[in-house]
């Protein structure tokens, strides 16, 4: 007797039900009407299509063109349609119902899920920060003296978030003069790096003037994505003195296409590395439940992994950053998009850009065509992957992927 469709198109593995990340697809058939979709092994629930089909109350959510208004829907009901979600694909009694609903992965083009509001990078590894103070500022202190007192960040461009996938052309820019000239060089950047970044995903708004403290982190945050944030390091060397990463950066951001509910990761939670210099009250997380979350990310150029960035020894955790991006009254908006920035560990292969991982360019990495790199060249794919313990014993959930390939300069 042939399996059902609903177990012949899955294989739970890292999207089994107790992941269930959401994104956007459409079909061939209807390549313009966008549509929310589930994860679940290697096929897509159209949720709309489920949500009808099981009468949902929360069908107007899950029928929208985009995840916004089930993001802006608050906690409660990100908690209703995830029960729904796991009954509708978990219980026998609706295999008939949900089989046709489940398309195959390879079949549909997935989109960018969410409108993005603001967008915000941050600057929380402090392995990161230490390396790329020896590499960029050499005779100061590796980390800058407010480092540990509050996590960095600047806005970046929500307009150049794009959805894993998209081609990043190489930008073009200034760049420090070159010796004995008193112009700046100009062209397509020459150190075209990458940053392997987690972003999270802001769901339910905030009032204006009123800071979010980091207890009430998961009733505004929705979900956890993969994030690359493509960077110029010439450009970035030029112009950011003093106010911080601008063109080098604002060119692409990519982020991957599926958005893992924060529900999924709780077997992933683990506390940040310790604290060694007293937070003000809003920063200090003594007590609270634990802010990192274990994520092992891969990075591959070309398919060849380059680096395993451990997410868990991050410093500052997105709890404290949401409260950071708001204790000035700055509100949140659906939509919002917070950056971790890099992710690097204490060894060398776990460092999550080619700056540090070749040292600013004077150690390139071999790969193993047998071809060098100490900055990305046109054709490069980069791809950034991750994985977190799932709730039973050697269960995984599966993040996704984030990849992009460089374009020539236009
Ligand atoms: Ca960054």
């Amino acid at each position: 007797m042939p399996a059902p469709a609903h177990t012949a198109t899955t294989r739970p593995g890292l999207f089994g039900p107790d992941n269930l990340p959401y994104g956007l697809f459409s079909t061939a058939d209807e390549p313009g009407a966008r549509r929310i979709g589930v994860r679940f092994g290697d096929a897509v629930l159209d949720a709309g299509a489920a949500a009808r089909a099981f009468r949902s109350p929360h069908a107007r959510l899950l029928t929208a063109p985009d995840l916004n208004p089930l993001l802006a829907a608050g906690r409660p009901v990100w908690r209703a349609v995830r029960a729904a979600l796991r009954d509708w694909l978990g219980s026998p009694g609706h295999r008939a119902t949900v089989a046709p609903l489940l398309l195959p992965l390879d079949t549909v083009t997935l989109h960018l899920p969410f409108r993005v509001a603001d967008y915000v990078d941050f600057y929380a590894s402090e392995h990161h920060a230490t390396n790329v103070g020896r590499i960029l500022r050499p005779d100061a202190a590796a980390l800058t003296p407010n480092w540990k007192h509050l996590p960095i960040g600047y806005h970046g461009r929500a307009g150049t978030v794009v959805v894993s996938g998209t081609p990043v052309v190489r930008p073009r820019g200034q760049g420090r003069p070159g010796t004995g000239s008193d112009r700046p060089a100009f062209g397509p950047t020459r150190r075209l790096d990458i940053e392997a970044e987690v972003g999270f995903v802001v769901g339910t708004p905030s009032e204006p003037g009123r800071p979010v403290p980091q207890t009430a982190f998961r009733d505004h945050v929705f979900g956890v994505c993969l994030l690359n944030d493509w960077s110029a390091r010439d450009i970035q060397a030029w112009e950011y003195v003093p106010l911080g990463p601008f063109l080098g950066k604002s060119f692409a951001t990519s982020v991957s296409p599926w958005i893992t509910p924060l529900d999924a990761l709780d077997a992933a939670r683990v506390a940040p590395p310790e604290r060694d210099h007293p937070l003000l009250p809003y920063l200090d997380d003594e007590g609270l439940e634990p802010g990192g979350l274990d994520l092992r990310l891969t990075v591959r150029i070309n398919g060849h992994p380059v680096s395993e960035p451990p997410f868990a020894t991050m410093y500052w955790t997105a709890a404290q950053q949401l409260a950071h991006l708001t204790v000035n009254g700055a509100r949140l908006r659906t939509g919002d998009l917070f950056a971790s920035g890099t992710v690097s560990g204490p060894e060398p292969g776990q460092r999550g850009s080619l700056l540090e991982l070749t040292w600013g360019g004077r150690d390139p990495l071999t790969l193993p065509d047998g071809t060098s790199r100490a900055f990305l060249e046109d054709g490069d794919e980069v791809t950034i992957s991750a994985w977190a313990p799932g709730p039973s014993a050697g269960s995984r959930i599966g993040l996704g992927e984030v990849t992009g390939r460089v374009a020539p300069a236009h």
